[in-house]
């Protein structure tokens, strides 16, 4: 196994680490790469934004080469793939016969084995949950280099610690996940624009229980009686033919500050709102454009500068979330740092892991840029998440603190007690874990 040295960074930008790093290419090469003694985490796509897939000082296992995709049962959906296959395979090798992935995050950049470790949801979670709630099973590489494949029935406190568990029981190597049928290459996309906080919540409410995808875009710069103002999609698939928009664009250098200031978010928020004429509209699109809208700009990230930019997202139980929204767009507004539009998706069911996101209620989530006083702003939205009842998405995270992540995460002891049995010394670990205290005793 060859190792190098390499820095690491997440999405954000905000969190870098110097590495160790392998990239195996074979399944019999990850035993190898796990043995030792040293520190050690799995790291996919790179698409978590804050400090989740960083392990400073300690071993990468780069998982990128290990992409193929082992057998598919079309009858059941059943798909059998290395953790390296990313959303881009997936949906090039199964839109065209009629199958998607059961949960796709806003990037098809991600891999399987992220998509697991985090539990991600989309824009269907109210109809089909988050992915690890179709996974029939995995293979676990645990830190004694065993592997393991767990199921809900085989060691079910190892598969409930690993589905959403930031990389923290083991190294990903197999996934058996369900794709859903009866998906279509193109959708009929329905935009409208909302004046305020309560058209927001009570259209985005409505479309949960009726649309099969559906999404919001926030001014998160307006306030007063425009506090909330946006745009909602709601969109189901259709037979029309489009054409994919496969060009992508790339912001081409590293800038070295951020061109994301209030003036040119007000502006570009205003101009995106007024796309959408009074009366909304409908449109066919490419189901990948509908899903990944900013994967059509190739490292998007580089515009907040050098300095990064963090990405806070958080979920408001049902009943909390009309006040619990307000408070933090509020918040936003005043401090005048929102960047562009905030993304308000409602979420429908907790999911199967010990520290799985979602919960049934609504989440917001927006950039910071990163320049001073960024940290204490998103200090206090995590302060409203938790009076609320709510939990920020580890994910995107890289400020929590060890007290409000225990808080949020009602489930993190039985996650602990999982970690202590299956690593007791705590050699899968990352930045992430560190700062939050999410090691064995
Ligand atoms: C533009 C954008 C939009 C996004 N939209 C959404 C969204 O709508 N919904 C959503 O839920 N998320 C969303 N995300 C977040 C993203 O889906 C998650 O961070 C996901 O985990 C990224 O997958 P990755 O392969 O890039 O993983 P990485 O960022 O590389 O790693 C994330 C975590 O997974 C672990 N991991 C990766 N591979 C393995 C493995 N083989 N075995 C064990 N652990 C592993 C890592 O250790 C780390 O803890 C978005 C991210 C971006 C950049």
């Amino acid at each position: 196994m060859t190792w190098k040295a390499m820095t690491l960074t997440g999405w954000g930008r905000s969190s870098t680490a110097r590495v160790q790093a392998c990239r195996p290419e074979r399944q019999g090469e990850l035993a190898r790469a796990i043995a030792g003694e040293q520190s050690i985490l799995a790291h996919g796509g790179g698409r978590s934004y804050g400090d989740a897939a960083l392990n400073n000082g300690g071993r990468a296992v780069l998982t990128a080469r290990l992409d193929r995709m082992l057998s598919f049962d079309p009858a059941s959906g059943l798909l059998v793939a290395e953790p390296g296959v990313d959303f881009r395979a997936i949906k090039e090798a199964f839109l065209p016969r009629g199958f998607m992935a059961p949960a796709s995050p806003g990037t098809a950049f991600a891999t399987l084995g992220g998509a697991v470790a985090a539990d991600v949801h989309g824009k269907n979670h109210d109809r089909d949950g988050s992915f690890g709630d179709h996974v029939e099973w995995l293979d676990l590489i645990t830190a004694d280099g065993e592997t393991r494949r767990i199921g809900p029935d085989n060691d079910p406190a190892l598969f409930r610690a690993t589905i959403g568990g930031m990389g923290l029981t083991g190294l990903i190597a197999r996934i058996a996940v369900r794709l859903l049928p009866s998906a279509r290459p193109a959708v009929r996309v329905k935009e409208r624009r909302l004046d305020d906080l309560d058209a927001f919540i009570a259209a985005i409410g409505e479309a949960r229980a009726s649309a099969h995808f559906s999404v919001g875009w926030i001014d998160a710069l307006a306030g007063g009686r425009a506090l909330g103002r946006g745009i909602l999609q709601t969109a189901e698939f259709t037979d029309e033919a489009v054409r994919e928009k496969t060009k992508r664009r790339a912001v081409p250098i590293e800038l070295p500050f951020s061109v994301v200031g209030p003036l040119s978010v007000r502006a570009f928020n205003a101009l995106y709102l007024r796309r959408v004429p009074r009366a909304g509209r409908e449109i066919a699109m490419a189901f990948s454009t509908y899903l990944y809208p900013l994967d059509a700009i190739e490292k998007w990230n580089r515009i907040y500068g050098r300095r990064g930019f963090y990405q806070f997202q958080c979920v408001l139980p049902d009943g909390e979330s009309p006040r619990g929204l307000r408070e933090m767009l509020e918040t936003i507004g005043k401090a005048g740092r929102a960047s562009f539009l905030a993304v308000l998706k409602t979420l429908g069911r907790a999911g199967r892991g010990d520290l799985s996101f979602p919960m049934p209620g609504f989440t917001l989530a927006l950039d910071f840029p990163r320049r001073p006083g960024a940290e204490e702003l998103v200090g206090v939205l995590h302060r409203i998440a938790l009076e609320r009842g709510g939990r920020v998405y580890l994910a995107k995270d890289a400020l929590l603190d060890p007290a409000s992540f225990k808080a949020m995460y009602p489930r993190h002891g039985a996650f602990m007690e999982t970690l202590a049995r299956i690593d007791p010394k705590g050699r899968f670990s990352s930045d992430m874990a560190r700062r939050l205290a999410l090691k064995p005793a």
